[in-house]
């Protein structure tokens, strides 16, 4: 275990916040050239350095000034799980203030023609402000946004981490290793579209060509429904994919669970969806975390497949057993799964199944900070 960040340190300037405009103004403003931002980002982005004397295309007296005065993402992790597996890694990172947030990488075996994938799951709050009853987070209250800084460096901690050991699939030694980051998903801690700003900057710095260059595709934003933050996200250039946390087929239902529904109710929010649809041309995901006998029948389906109906090919459903939680719910049995989406499958509405995953070491978002918390 790494010691606490150091006072010092949190005075500095983190370059993993800036994009490349802003990093080539702060080196501006710092009485340096331009052009020395672009060879910087290619040291943090292309060869994931962590410390600024690795940067040798920069002069001694640069690389020293830099370390005075800026520094690369302030995070230190004070725990790390493995699932038995391998294929599920989590960590527990302090933040510069001491707030504690949890970060998951997911790793996935080729499947047919697709290689290897190696996905983050992401926080961008300590803490959340919307309270959801099945979530560890919820529970824990609001804590503060993280920087952009911060959400980049959750990424670039795994990326370090398979470049200096690829992974392969247990029982796939002939499989090619994979050794980089090939997707990310805002579904950690935190509601990501309550802190917009951020966020939208962390994702365009993972963007950028003249860095970590991950397409935007690859990237996927989950909001529990926050209507205005999902029409402005329509209009942004960065065509990110879309998640939306559903849970629920009725308002009377979600709202038993998931306290946002009350400001957006379902129409509001399926209005703002249909939009970013026109808009974008994009899908839209539905996470729907089945509590079994909350929202798991039969009934339910058909409500949820009336619901989305209108959406027709645009609207995916993923459902999600849920992990078990302090708040008491079970997963679903695979029978009632398997009724559920062939309901769905009769309103024309495509669902698949998020595996579960890591419940070996409390992949759930919140859960190991809980545990944490407790020891
Ligand atoms: S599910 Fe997401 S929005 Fe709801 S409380 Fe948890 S972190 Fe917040």
């Amino acid at each position: 275990m790494t010691s606490r960040i150091s006072s010092e340190t949190t005075k500095k300037t983190d370059l993993l916040a800036l994009t490349l405009p802003q990093l080539q103004q702060w080196l501006k403003e710092q009485g340096e050239p331009s052009f020395r931002a672009k060879q910087i980002y290619n040291w943090l982005y292309t060869h994931l350095v962590t410390d600024f004397a690795e940067m040798t295309s920069l002069s001694q007296a640069l690389r020293s000034r830099l370390a005075q005065q800026a520094c690369i993402g302030p995070i230190v992790v004070r725990r790390e799980l493995r699932s038995k597996d391998d294929r599920t890694r989590k960590i527990l990172l302090e933040l510069p203030d001491g707030k504690l947030v949890e970060s998951v990488l997911m790793l996935y075996p080729p499947l047919g023609e697709s290689g290897a994938r190696a996905t983050v799951c992401v926080s961008s709050q300590a803490g959340c402000a919307f309270g959801c009853t099945f979530c560890a987070t919820g529970q824990m209250g609001f804590d503060r946004h993280l920087s952009a800084g911060e959400i980049v460096a959750q990424v670039l901690y795994f990326a370090r981490e398979l470049r200096k050991a690829p992974w392969t699939a247990v029982g796939l030694p002939n499989s090619k290793p994979i050794d980089h980051i090939t997707n990310i998903v805002l579904m950690g801690m935190g509601e990501p579209l309550h802190n917009y700003d951020n966020v939208l900057r962390a994702l365009h710095i993972l963007n950028s060509a003249d860095g970590f260059n991950l397409g935007a595709r690859h990237m996927t934003v989950s909001t529990v429904g926050l209507v205005p933050a999902i029409r402005k996200l329509s209009q942004e250039p960065l065509q990110v994919n879309l998640a939306i946390s559903l849970h629920a087929p009725t308002d009377e239902l979600r709202g038993q669970t998931m306290p946002v529904n009350r400001k957006y109710p379902l129409a509001e929010l399926l209005a703002a969806c249909k939009d970013y649809i026109v808009t974008t041309g994009r899908q839209v995901t539905f996470e729907y975390v089945l509590l079994a006998g909350v929202n798991d029948t039969p009934t339910h389906a058909h409500q949820l497949g009336d619901l989305l109906a209108p959406l027709a090919q645009f609207a995916h459903v993923n459902c999600i057993p849920v992990n078990a939680t302090a708040a008491g719910y079970r997963p679903p049995a695979p029978d009632a799964m398997r009724t559920f989406r062939a309901i769905l499958f009769k309103h024309g509405v495509s669902s698949s199944i998020r595996a579960e995953r890591g419940d070996d070491i409390a992949a759930a978002c919140g859960q190991l900070r809980t545990r944490f918390g407790k020891l």
